[in-house]
């Protein structure tokens, strides 16, 4: 998608902080965290939101999944507790249109999120 953020920062044309990228997805920091270790994962595929997932890509969210254990491990941030989100929509806070797991960890989380 040519006018996607994180198509373009997938495709190295937007710089990021990328702690992982592989033939699937990438894994950068946001921009403005919301907790010590706040890191993006997106697949390179562009997909706009949360509920345009099928079942034909079970198997890309699962993949995701796993990666957001990976790097959590990798980042230090298991045992101490952490956080996937999705976004879906905008009443719930999704600002940038294309699927993005937020994996949020290195401080206590509190529950209900605003
Ligand atoms: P959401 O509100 O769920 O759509 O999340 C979008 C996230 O993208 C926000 O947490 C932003 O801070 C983050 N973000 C926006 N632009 C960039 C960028 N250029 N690099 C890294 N993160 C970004």
């Amino acid at each position: 998608m040519e006018d996607c953020l994180f198509c373009k920062i997938a495709s190295g044309q937007i710089p990021s902080d990328k702690v992982h990228e592989d033939e699937q997805f990438v894994a950068f920091r946001d921009i403005n965290p919301q907790a010590p270790i706040h890191i993006l994962i997106i697949p390179r595929r562009h997909i706009e939101r949360l509920t345009d997932l099928g079942p034909a890509e079970a198997e890309l969210i699962g993949q995701m999944t796993l990666l957001a254990n990976k790097i959590a491990q990798d980042q230090g941030i298991v045992a101490g507790g952490f956080r996937t989100v999705f976004n879906c929509g905008e009443g719930a806070g999704q600002s940038v249109w294309h699927i993005h797991m937020h994996l949020l960890g290195g401080r206590p989380m509190h529950w209900p999120p605003g």
